[in-house]
């Protein structure tokens, strides 16, 4: 038989992926909105969204166009010449936030990469040599270049890959006494995400947020809001910065920006981009305009007050009905989290078994996440039906009865 016919299955993937991931237990070959099908035709309801990726679901037809249509006028031109979708969306991104101006990367870590490089290069251009120290946060997550992993709070992943890039200091969480000990006139950038995602679903109290304006100005540093995650929609304001009223200088966005096709920004003032001058910076593949044609559909249908509404109601529903099976079984301390991205953390019995969770909810068809070893995850489509959360939710408390019988 030739290699071209065999059956593609999950044993592949140890004889020829790098092992940085495990072997996948399904291989969905199909998607329509929240539901997903497998290689044996299993039907499951998507809660991961692709770790909130897919904003808007699987295959929207809205999606389907933008890239269709862009497919058969043109794929790629470089940043030598510049493409109509991508000067469109960084227009629309503009005209929506507070930001100026737009660069594209591809990943969240390359939008951070470009953000942590910006924050040194606005630092070397306005101030004297000592002005170079980022602060971030424990359990924070940027992203897997050095860079940005080196920024991110979890010290097991850089072990191995040092020497690490100087200047990062990490301080707890939520804790502005200790930013404030940290803080000095050598801070060129504060980092943080407004809710740390793969650090467990951690909301940013409001008045922490305030507080790290207010010390960012009073030390001219930079506030660097990593919205890769909780961007687009995913709290149910547009980005999660608006929900906490607090302005950041520099933002990042990618996850659900393409709803599944790769694209990120960054976004910032004017003033402040200037320091990324011609040539200083860039990307091939950046703002290409297959996937910003994706991305400005994502943004033309996720930015309207009745789809933003549309996920606190579904947030609504979705918490009472974990709250109702964590009480239940005994399962869940808490649900956390804003609009449709959501953490249920595991009471003292169940610690550390996040992934039996998924794993017993894949069995029951229920596509879902952990966030660490005691957070189960969920980031669902953000127009996920009334129908698909409850048929989810049935298949969980499923799922969690098989473990806890
Ligand atoms: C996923 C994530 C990243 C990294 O994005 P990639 O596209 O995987 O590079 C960075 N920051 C946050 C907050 C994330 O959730």
């Amino acid at each position: 038989m030739s290699t071209e016919s065999a059956p593609v299955t999950p044993a592949l993937f140890d004889q020829y992926m790098v092992p940085t991931y495990s072997a996948p237990p399904i291989i969905p070959v199909r998607g329509e909105g929240s539901r997903v099908w497998d290689q044996e035709g299993r039907d499951y309801v998507d809660f991961a969204g692709g770790i909130a990726v897919t904003a808007l679901g699987h295959c929207h037809p809205a999606l389907v166009k933008a890239l269709e249509t862009q497919a058969e006028r043109i794929w790629h031109l470089s940043n030598v010449l510049g493409n109509e979708p991508a000067l469109r969306l960084a227009k629309k991104l503009c005209e929506t936030t507070f930001a100026e101006k737009v660069y594209f990367a591809n990943s969240g870590a390359e939008a951070n990469e470009a953000a942590f490089k910006l924050a040194r290069k606005y630092a070397a251009d306005h101030f004297p040599a000592n002005k170079r120290e980022i602060i971030a946060f424990d359990n924070a997550f940027h992203g897997r270049t050095l860079f940005t992993v080196s920024v991110g709070g979890q010290p097991g992943k850089t072990k191995g890959f040092e020497p690490l890039p100087p200047a990062i200091t990490h301080v707890p969480f939520n804790d502005l006494a200790a930013v404030e000990r940290a803080i000095s006139d050598d801070t060129c950038a504060v980092v943080v995400e407004p809710i740390q995602g793969e650090g467990g679903i951690v909301p940013a109290d409001k008045s922490f947020l305030q507080g790290l304006r207010t010390l960012c100005d009073r030390h001219q540093a930079l506030l660097v809001f990593d919205e890769v995650q909780t961007g687009m929609g995913r709290t149910g304001n547009l980005y999660a910065y608006m929900g906490y009223g607090v302005t950041p200088d520099i933002l990042t966005s990618a996850k659900g920006l393409g709803g599944g096709f790769p694209v990120a920004a960054m976004l910032t003032t004017s003033h402040i981009a200037a320091s990324l001058g011609t040539g200083t910076h860039g990307s091939t593949y950046g703002g290409n305009a297959l996937a910003t044609a994706v991305a400005e559909a994502v943004l033309d249908i996720v930015n309207d007050p009745a789809l933003l509404q549309g996920v606190v109601e579904r947030h609504r529903r979705l918490t009472d009905g974990l709250n109702e099976i964590g009480q239940r079984h005994g399962v869940f301390t808490q649900v956390r989290g804003q609009g449709l991205l959501l953490g249920c953390v595991l009471s003292a019995p169940w610690q550390g078994r996040g992934r039996d969770f998924m794993q017993a909810a894949l069995k029951e068809g229920l596509l879902m996440l952990v966030a660490g070893p005691d957070v189960l995850r969920l980031a669902p489509s953000l127009i996920i039906p009334d129908v698909l959360i409850d048929e989810g939710l049935a298949r969980l408390d499923r799922a969690v009865a098989t473990l806890t019988d």
